[in-house]
């Protein structure tokens, strides 16, 4: 893709999000991750397009809509160097990438099938401890999770009512 298709690509979006620089084999776990199936606005997701980069890559341009900075940063667990642009009247305001938060809320599912956590109706929670290949260890049973081993929660959490009695 030539630097002006490019930059004509971003631009088509008056208001919103992009997020670029996405490995293909991770774009549909973004996809459900920022639970893009529940918004009402355009959405353009591209698939296997073509990146000097990254060879194929994903891209999500969401229209009307800009994530909070925590929302946002957990993509990193699956795509580390994802990009997000914040676009306002056609320009890019805000250009950075993602970063992986130092503990996760119930944002992936623990793998130790007698974890408290699959058994009983609680947050799960994680602690980052390798930043740069993305391990991640449970709070509760200590089980290690890697980059390969991630299964997010399925649950639509951007529209989750928190529990008020914890
Ligand atoms: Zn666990």
């Amino acid at each position: 893709m030539t630097k002006d298709k490019k930059e004509l690509a971003v631009a088509a979006l008056r208001n919103g999000t992009v997020i670029d620089h996405i490995p293909s084999d991770a774009l549909f776990k973004v996809v459900d991750l920022l639970d893009i199936k529940s918004l009402t606005g355009s959405v353009t997701i591209g698939f296997n397009l073509d990146s000097a980069l990254m060879g194929k890559k994903g891209i999500i341009k969401i229209a009307d809509v800009t994530y909070p900075e925590s929302t946002l940063n957990r993509i990193a667990l699956i795509a580390p160097h994802a990009v997000i642009n914040v676009i306002k009247d056609y320009e890019v305001v805000e250009k950075h990438r993602v970063t992986l938060p130092d503990e996760l809320i119930d944002i992936v599912k623990c793998n130790n099938p007698k974890c408290i956590s699959n058994n009983e109706p609680m947050h799960t929670h994680f602690h980052v401890v390798d930043r740069d290949n993305t391990v991640l260890r449970c709070h509760y049973c200590e089980c290690l999770v890697t980059k390969d081993e991630v299964t997010l929660k399925s649950v639509s959490y951007t529209h989750l009512t928190l529990p008020t009695n914890r």
